[in-house]
């Protein structure tokens, strides 16, 4: 990841007051983050199916962990985490910085900033 991104993200106190507008003109380092998600989202994504719900978690991990998004599952949360690529963004962001999976979108994108490290604040760092 960009060091400058990375160490935007890290650093609490350079986090923004997060109003509506503000995404129109950041980098969106959001995206740039680890997201946990739930075997819920998995089903919306549909990495996993309906039918996995009537299956054992230990065979809802096992497919889970086979799709590529995945990057690894924590029994103490029970939640997943979603791959992220070289430069850190998530594996569903494309290369225009848009989120192929918007409409399916995990809880934790979908109530970010309102629940995050820091709540009512975000990462905002205005476009270049
Ligand atoms: S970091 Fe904040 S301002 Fe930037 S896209 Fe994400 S929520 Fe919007
Ligand atoms: S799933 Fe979409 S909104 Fe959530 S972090 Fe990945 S690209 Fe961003």
């Amino acid at each position: 990841m960009k060091k400058n991104f990375q160490d935007h993200i890290n650093d609490l106190g350079l986090w923004s007051k997060y109003k509506k507008d503000l995404c129109k003109t950041c980098e969106g380092l959001c995206c740039y983050m680890p997201v946990e998600i739930k075997i819920v989202d998995l089903i919306r994504l549909k990495i996993l199916d309906e039918f996995h719900l009537e299956l054992s978690a230990r065979e809802q991990i096992k497919d889970a962990l086979k799709h590529p998004a995945i990057l690894r599952y924590t029994p103490s949360t029970e939640k997943f985490t979603l791959r992220q690529k070289p430069d850190g963004s998530c594996y569903f962001l494309d290369q225009n910085k848009l989120c192929t999976k918007y409409n399916n979108r995990p809880e934790t994108c979908r109530n970010h900033p309102q629940v995050g490290p820091k709540p009512g604040f975000c990462a905002y760092m205005k476009k270049n």
